[in-house]
């Protein structure tokens, strides 16, 4: 594999795959300021700062050796590369693109790929590092890594979306595979998507592997039950959290921001079980119904129009004010970085369930704890997707495939047993769900790590 530094740039002229692989960790960190165009909420932090941050506060609790946590700090392997497509119209864009594996202690690496136009490297860190945390904290056999490519999707017709992907997998082809790194969706992504990514890896290969990827789409290998999965496990932990604060779904109220795959099919889930889902949003503003939506009429009026904005039977709101709702549950799940020290103090939920990655900043945390709001964190509510990722892999590898019904009493086993093991770590060391997530995490990967010692 060539490695090559790549300087950032617009018109290079690509011959060979070009990786540039930091395996220390020590690359310069940026304020996100520097180089982010997102929502004025994203700009305030680089998230790979809250990972830090937050694996700190564990390592608080649990006092482990400092040279056995000091790996955990830093990124396995990280890869820039860079694409270059044939638009429609003739000329020639070249993207960047990013894959990071961040730890194999307890199997392959395993995490999502992006595609947004404010991806870059400091993002891909944080996601893979919470991805690590995330397959130890549900116990699966998976290390944590994650993809992007900045690239507004949105812009691309189907043609250059797919010689994006293509071209993308082609560069990170050595990097990934069904022993040592497998991808899935995530923002932007989508089982059409996985479809080239398997079909791309095989090719290369030369026979058909579709363990390479998960959340394909289920004639190629895909699980049953995957593409709700988030969602799911979503509904699964809301439930349990409510139980332990004395309340149900039943009559709860809901408010859901972000409108993709997470957050439509958790609105949807919860709206069957009874939950009162008063607001849901997408980029294009907020709907608001105190009384409930009716969520099959929302999502039929999302799939016609593809956006939330002008669905008659609600208010359209902005999304900040959705998060200021009166609700029992609010389920950020849209981007990272919405929940921040300007808007944690008004926040009037009971419970923040963390659909979306990494939506609630470290000073944010504290202002929610402060006011009494117990925030159940993403590396445990929105683990789902990863855990049915990984019976998507086991059902590839074996070439049998199991029923719907087996998959999500499964799912439902491995969410409530990874929920009581957070819970449980809460009260044992007397801290907040976040701080015991982490601890679960952090114990699991080290005592791997001490089993297999350090390779020299
Ligand atoms: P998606 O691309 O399907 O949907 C993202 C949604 O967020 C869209 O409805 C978009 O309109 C909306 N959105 C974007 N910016 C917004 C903003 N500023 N305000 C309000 N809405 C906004 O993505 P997804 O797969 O649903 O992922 C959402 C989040 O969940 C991400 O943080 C992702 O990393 C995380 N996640 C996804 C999965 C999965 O299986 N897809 C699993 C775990 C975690």
């Amino acid at each position: 594999m060539a490695r090559t530094c790549l300087s950032k740039g617009d018109s290079v002229a690509v011959t060979e795959p070009l990786v540039r692989s930091v395996d220390n960790g020590t690359s310069r960190r940026r304020p996100r300021s520097a180089f982010k165009t997102g929502t004025p909420a994203r700009r305030h932090r680089n998230p790979f700062d809250d990972v830090l941050e937050q694996l700190d506060r564990a390592a608080a609790v649990l006092k482990p050796d400092p040279d056995a946590l000091a790996p955990l700090r830093h990124p396995r392997r990280q890869a820039i590369v860079s694409i270059p497509v044939k638009m429609d119209d003739g000329h020639l864009r070249v993207f960047e693109g990013y894959r990071v594996l961040y730890d194999t202690s307890r199997g392959p690496g395993k995490g999502g790929i992006r595609y947004h136009q404010d991806v870059d490297l400091e993002e891909v860190k944080a996601l893979a590092a919470w991805m690590a945390w995330k397959c130890a904290i549900v116990n699966i056999p998976f290390g944590g890594a994650k993809g992007g490519v900045a690239v507004d999707p949105l812009k691309l017709s189907e043609g250059e979306l797919e010689r994006l992907t293509r071209r993308y997998v082609s560069e990170i082809f050595e990097l990934i595979g069904p022993a040592i790194d497998i991808p899935a969706p995530d923002v932007g992504t989508s089982p059409r998507v996985m479809a080239w990514v398997m079909d791309t890896f095989s090719m290369k290969r030369g026979y058909v592997e579709p363990g390479v990827v998960t959340g394909k789409p289920i004639a190629l290998g895909g699980s049953s039950g995957r593409v709700e999965a988030t969602g799911r496990g979503l509904l699964f932990i809301t439930r349990e959290t409510l139980r332990k604060v004395g309340a149900t779904l039943e009559g709860s109220r809901v408010a859901v921001q972000g409108f993709g795959n997470v957050g439509s099919n958790a609105a949807t889930l919860l709206h069957a079980v009874g939950a009162k889902v008063v607001a849901v949003s997408d980029v294009s503003g907020a709907l608001h119904a105190p009384g409930g939506l009716d969520m099959p009429s929302v999502l039929s009026y999302y799939r016609e129009n593809h956006h939330l904005q002008g669905y008659p039977d609600a208010a359209l709101i902005d999304n900040d004010t959705l998060l200021r709702l009166p609700v029992d549950v609010l389920l950020p799940a849209a981007m990272d970085g919405q929940i921040t020290a300007s808007n944690a103090a008004e926040i009037q939920a009971k419970v923040v369930i963390e659909g979306a990655n990494g939506p609630t900043t470290a000073d944010a945390d504290e202002i929610l704890a402060r006011h009494g709001v117990r925030v159940v964190p993403d590396i445990l509510a929105n683990a789902g997707g990863v855990v049915v990722s990984y019976f998507e892999w086991v059902q590839d590898r074996y070439g049998f495939f199991w029923a719907e019904s087996d998959v999500n009493q499964r799912l439902e086993d491995s969410m409530v047993q990874a929920f009581d093991a957070v819970w449980a770590a809460s009260v044992r060391h007397g801290v907040d769900l976040r701080t015991a997530a982490y601890t679960v995490a952090v114990e699991r990967i080290l005592e791997a790590r001490r089993l297999r010692g350090l390779y020299a």
